[in-house]
């Protein structure tokens, strides 16, 4: 069943049955998920699930929520990170397509009341994937997000993320000696894709990098996982013993609240500590940390940089269309008057007849997604504003002097590299 999304022509009304359904192969956790244990729960909603997902799949989504609405439950398939109707559920086949992804996920599909997720290992037409699933407990039940990471198309390293060169190269310099690195954001804006972005970026022939996290079923080469800590240890001890074992680098759990802040800033003497935290931007992530750690001294010495992405939608490389901008136009940008071509999306032509869709992204026009960044290095000046309580309108303001990285700025050199279009960098700015 293929819920109403695909514009389905009369004459082939039996194309489901060319789609093999997604193949679950186990949550991320490595765990064994008795299906038989369950077996009603399985009845009830494992066929109704894997339709769901084989759906997203197929066209290529990047996330899927399933969430309660009065009597119903609704689905929205995301495209790039644009979210669509992906139509109803009822009440009861809500609950049981929920509660089954969840056992699925090695998650328990009887808690019902707190936060929890998880991840599947996935197959769909020969290609792997990892699902990540999170239930939450909404007033009318739970919301289910998963989220489709596709194996096969690289959003790994800094620059296949859009990072440029010099940026780049200022974290990898920044990253090698000690000191703290963060990745900042609201949810859902790649933080934790751009915060593996950064650790793949430490330079690893030369440092000793460790994780103390779950990579999400993500290939971490030449990173070791910190996976002995000792019964009840806390992560002050687990930083002390891995900078005993001449760790050089780790990677720890997300900053949300002083428990986790203050080992950071404590033992960020000897080692470099990569991790990530929610906030609206850079100069608020630095305000938050200083009040978690509650010393701005100790902030102002250690933290090296914050980085924040970004995401906006890749312009199909396969039908993007050339066109001259005006110098007057560039300049008022503040692009390079000498640029000579930027890319937009094509027009579909009026007489749509003979006009045959782009095979590669189907006329939507944009494929795949990249990422702006804007970079708070903390430079001598930035440094005493920390030290002096992190004012976040004083640390934006030397930003601007120090003619720091902005998303903007940086979002208009992925439009000048002719990788988006001026008018998805518009889209995404547009407050909502
Ligand atoms: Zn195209």
């Amino acid at each position: 069943m293929v819920f109403g999304f695909f514009k389905k022509k009369e004459a082939e009304p039996e194309d489901d049955d060319d789609i093999e359904p997604v193949s679950f192969l186990g949550p991320t956790n490595g765990q064994e998920v008795n299906l038989k244990a369950h077996a009603k729960l399985v009845e009830a909603g494992l066929v109704r699930a894997k339709d769901l997902v084989t759906d997203a799949l197929a066209q290529r989504a990047d996330g899927l929520k399933i969430e309660p609405k009065g009597q119903l439950n609704t689905v929205t398939i995301y495209i790039d990170g644009i979210p669509q109707s992906g139509g109803r559920l009822s009440k009861a086949e809500g609950l049981a397509v929920t509660q089954v992804m969840k056992l699925v996920a090695g998650l328990d599909p009887k808690q019902r009341t707190a936060p929890q997720s998880g991840g599947i290992k996935a197959e769909f037409e020969s290609k792997k994937y990892v699902l990540m699933v999170s239930s939450t407990p909404v007033p009318d039940g739970e919301r289910l997000m998963i989220r489709i990471n596709d194996q096969a198309i690289k959003l790994e390293n800094a620059t296949e993320l859009g990072m440029g060169e010099e940026m780049r190269l200022k974290l990898k310099s920044l990253t090698n000696s000690p000191g703290v690195v963060l990745v900042t954001g609201p949810p859902g804006s790649g933080v934790t894709t751009t915060m593996y972005g950064v650790l793949r970026n430490v330079d690893a022939y030369i440092h000793n990098v460790f994780t103390m996290i779950d990579s999400g079923g993500r290939t971490l080469f030449h990173v070791s996982t910190y996976d002995d800590p000792v019964q009840g240890e806390d992560l002050e001890g687990s930083l002390t013993r891995l900078a005993r074992r001449e760790a050089n680098c780790v990677l720890v759990e997300p900053i949300r609240s002083a428990e986790v802040a203050k080992p950071v800033f404590a033992k960020a003497d000897s080692l470099m500590i990569i991790s990530e935290m929610t906030a609206k931007d850079t100069a608020s992530a630095v305000q938050a940390l200083v009040q978690q750690v509650g010393d701005p001294a100790l902030v102002a010495e250690h933290l090296r940089a914050i980085v924040q992405p970004k995401l906006l939608r890749r312009l199909c490389q396969a039908c993007r269309l050339a066109y001259r901008p005006k110098p007057d136009f560039l300049k008022k940008l503040g692009l390079p008057e000498t640029l000579k071509t930027l890319y937009r999306v094509p027009p579909i032509p009026e007489d749509a007849k003979d006009h045959e869709p782009c095979p590669k992204c189907s006329d939507v026009g944009y494929l795949g997604r990249v990422a702006m960044f804007e970079m708070l290095e903390v430079t001598p000046a930035i440094k005493e504003i920390i030290a002096a309580g992190a004012d976040p309108a004083a640390l934006r303001a030397q930003m601007k002097k120090e003619k720091a990285t902005t998303l903007q700025a940086d979002g208009l050199r992925l439009v000048a590299e002719g990788v988006t279009a001026l008018e998805e960098l518009q889209r995404v700015f547009k407050p909502a």
